[in-house]
């Protein structure tokens, strides 16, 4: 909406009353008022960007859709996220009833992560000064990551507004996997056990992360939810599977195992690569395609970045021959190149939930993915894909040329993708989140989760 003076403004709701006290359940009181408005917290990453570049994947999306769909529940949503380019418009409408709000805190450029958490308590009330000025309030606040978690901590004391967090990964999960120099530091570790007491609510995306927060920090049992992220199963459908490969210059007898995701140590794609050089290595064997989508490509189409890493190993194992890389695609393309493929790799060290596996399910492609936080909860073994130890080369081998050489498994595997990715709708995710919200922001503190568990 433009105002007079030409700036783009957000429509305002009405105030909703303000809270009393905690409430119990026998005190609920069946005429309360729906919930008006919601902010989401992004401080390190914006929904609106380019995905498939160090920082930009899995969270984005799931911000990016749960905001649309908690609109299509008649929620209005904000969603703030710090400033990186002096250019960017204040106020940006992400899909009818979201707006993406850039929050000036620290220099408008980019900065990496580890940089941001000085700035939190400027972006902390320039959130404020800002739904001030507006004239907006919220009825719930749900943060991602842990410099957003901080952020909502830290703004508390202007509006009073319960949060939910959500962790997405915690450092505890990540340097249980990672090599010495991808550690996450102390400060993460320690604002992460502080949000544990200072968050409303949480938000685990499988099972097994809830059961670490609970036992290992211990995390009141009914303050964690589980609820996954979803996937949008209107977007990701099967498509030809010739039409696809020919649209990639792929021939219809090609072997073609698929990866899509950031660059980053924690996907795994050392063992990936090792893993095509067993297979390449053997003769009995037909040689693998393995088409790679993320990381970054310049104006002349070659690697930068940590890509450029990525493709000299691949270099030096003598595996050029084996690989095709395509750089980061929009989500628009991903349809089709899922489609293309006879399986798709996610050798992940660790995924808190690892939408590629789904989305690629959701497109009728078998998957091959490590037994690595949800990836277990999400991949239905012997059903939609194979699952396999992390860190692994020779089993992840062993796996991924089962797809590519038995046609009957594949399609046995790609006729179960399809339904184990639909547990994962959209419309049932939101509703859980929704009922989180309406229950922090009605004054309980207790039975926060619906009682419909996803993960069946
Ligand atoms: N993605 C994309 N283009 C790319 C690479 C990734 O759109 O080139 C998207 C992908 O479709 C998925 C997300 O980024 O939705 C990655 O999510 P995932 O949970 O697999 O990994 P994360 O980034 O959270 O570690």
């Amino acid at each position: 909406m433009l105002t007079s003076s030409g700036r783009q403004s957000i429509r305002k709701a009405e105030m909703p009353p303000v809270r009393a006290a905690f409430k119990a359940d026998e005190d609920r009181d069946e005429s309360e008022p729906p919930l008006r408005r919601v902010a989401q917290i992004s401080v390190h990453t914006s929904p609106l960007a380019t995905l498939g570049g160090k920082d930009a994947g899995g969270m984005n999306v799931y911000i990016a859709e749960l905001a649309c769909n908690l609109a299509k529940l008649a929620l209005t949503v904000d969603v703030f996220t710090r400033r990186t380019d002096p250019e960017t418009p204040e106020i940006q409408e992400m899909c009818p009833g979201v707006n993406v709000i850039a929050i000036s805190a620290g220099p408008a450029a980019p900065l990496d992560k580890n940089e941001l958490f000085p700035y939190l308590p400027e972006f902390a009330v320039r959130m404020a000064l800002f739904s001030l000025r507006e004239g907006v309030r919220y009825d719930a606040v749900h943060a991602h990551y842990w410099l957003s978690g901080w952020a909502a901590h830290l703004v508390k004391r202007y509006w009073d507004t319960p949060f939910v967090q959500m962790f997405h990964t915690t450092a505890h999960q990540k340097n249980k996997v990672a090599n010495v120099a991808d550690r996450e530091t102390d400060l993460r570790q320690q604002i992460e056990r502080r949000l544990l007491s200072l968050a409303d609510g949480m938000i685990a995306a499988n099972p097994e992360e809830r059961a670490d927060l609970i036992w290992r920090f211990g995390t009141p049992t009914e303050k964690v939810c589980t609820i996954p992220p979803g996937v949008n199963l209107d977007h990701f459908q099967p498509f030809d599977k010739a039409a696809a490969r020919a649209r990639l210059g792929l021939a219809p007898e090609d072997r073609v195992v698929l990866f899509v995701g950031r660059i980053d140590p924690i996907k795994g794609i050392d063992t990936l690569i090792e893993a095509v050089a067993l297979m390449a290595g053997n003769p009995r064997l037909p040689d693998p395609t393995v088409l790679f989508v993320g990381g970054d490509l310049d104006q002349l189409g070659q690697p930068t970045g940590p890509l450029a890493g990525v493709v000299e190993t691949v270099r030096r194992r003598g595996l050029d021959g084996f690989f095709r890389f395509i750089g980061s695609r929009p989500q628009a393309e991903l349809p089709s190149i899922y489609s293309a493929a006879d399986v798709v790799a996610v050798p992940s060290n660790y995924e808190s939930f690892g939408l590629v596996a789904v989305e690629a399910m959701a497109c009728g492609t078998p998957v091959v993915a490590t037994r690595a936080g949800g990836l277990a909860f999400t991949v239905e073994e012997g059903v939609s894909g194979l699952l396999v130890a992390p860190r692994a080369p020779a089993e992840l081998a062993e796996a991924l040329t089962s797809l590519i050489t038995d046609e009957s498994l594949r399609r046995s595997l790609a006729a179960g993708a399809r339904p184990t990715a639909e547990r994962f709708a959209w419309p049932a995710v939101a509703a859980s989140v929704l009922h989180i919200y309406e229950r922090l922001s009605a004054g309980y503190r207790a039975n926060l989760c619906q009682e419909e568990e996803i993960y069946a």
